[in-house]
């Protein structure tokens, strides 16, 4: 169960994979006739939305994430405290639905596909509010057509998810795998002595390094099992 600061390295390490991914995305998006850099800028945008929606968001506490989001926040003007308010209640909202459905690290918010989809429904309600914030005036609702073609989805609507899926998978899958027990001592150090995980910087070789430790976690994890039997011995 690694920590708010090696979920955070890790997360930015993970640059080397999310941008790769956003050009290959962006390139697949282009062919099928929607704008090549609408879909790299969501891509980036929800790559760097990870450090502020992340599964630790399940606990009733302040997580890392949670507390980055504070600290953007509270540098706006005038608003800022009533966002870091809104934020803080928002995320609390949302520990207390998945706290009722298995708690921390259940599947519910620890698990590719429906955490992630489970966290991309939550979070997309205050955006799908601000869209739909004049029909609920006046009453008009249904419509979704209309709405449809007056925010001009069909320029946005399809790369937006699909960008925002893929890439808070990509946060997900670095987040879930630093939480596994096999990983421990490997790509972080248990809390106990941190030091080694503060001297850790990203670095090409650092992510290089990164590639092969995930890679052979397992692998090593036992060879290292099996060399300490033999030195027991
Ligand atoms: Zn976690």
């Amino acid at each position: 169960m690694a920590d708010g600061v090696s979920h955070r390295r890790f997360l930015d390490l993970g640059w080397g994979i999310a941008l790769p991914v956003s050009f290959w995305f962006s390139g697949l998006m282009y062919i099928q006739g929607y704008n090549y850099w609408f879909s790299l800028i969501f891509c980036i945008w929800n790559y760097w939305l990870c450090r502020l929606i992340d599964p630790d968001l399940d606990l009733l506490g302040a997580s890392t994430a949670e507390s980055t989001g504070m600290k953007i926040l509270r540098k706006i003007p005038i608003i800022g405290w009533i966002l870091v308010a809104s934020w803080m209640a928002y995320t609390t909202f949302y520990a207390g639905i998945i706290y009722s459905l298995g708690g921390h690290r259940s599947i519910a918010s620890h698990s590719l596909i429906i955490g992630t989809i489970g966290r991309m429904i939550f979070f997309n309600i205050p955006f799908w509010l601000f869209i739909y914030w004049e029909r609920l005036r006046t009453g008009n609702v249904w419509n979704f057509r209309e709405v449809y073609s007056d925010w001009r989805m069909d320029i946005w609507l399809y790369p937006y998810y699909f960008s925002q899926f893929l890439m808070l998978s990509i946060g997900d899958a670095i987040h879930l795998l630093l939480d596994t027990e096999m990983v421990k001592g490997i790509l972080y150090q248990p809390k106990k002595n941190n030091e080694e995980v503060k001297d850790f910087k990203p670095k090409w070789g650092n992510f290089v390094d990164m590639i092969l430790r995930m890679v052979f976690a397992y692998s090593w994890n036992k060879i290292h099992k099996i060399f300490r039997k033999q030195v027991k011995k």
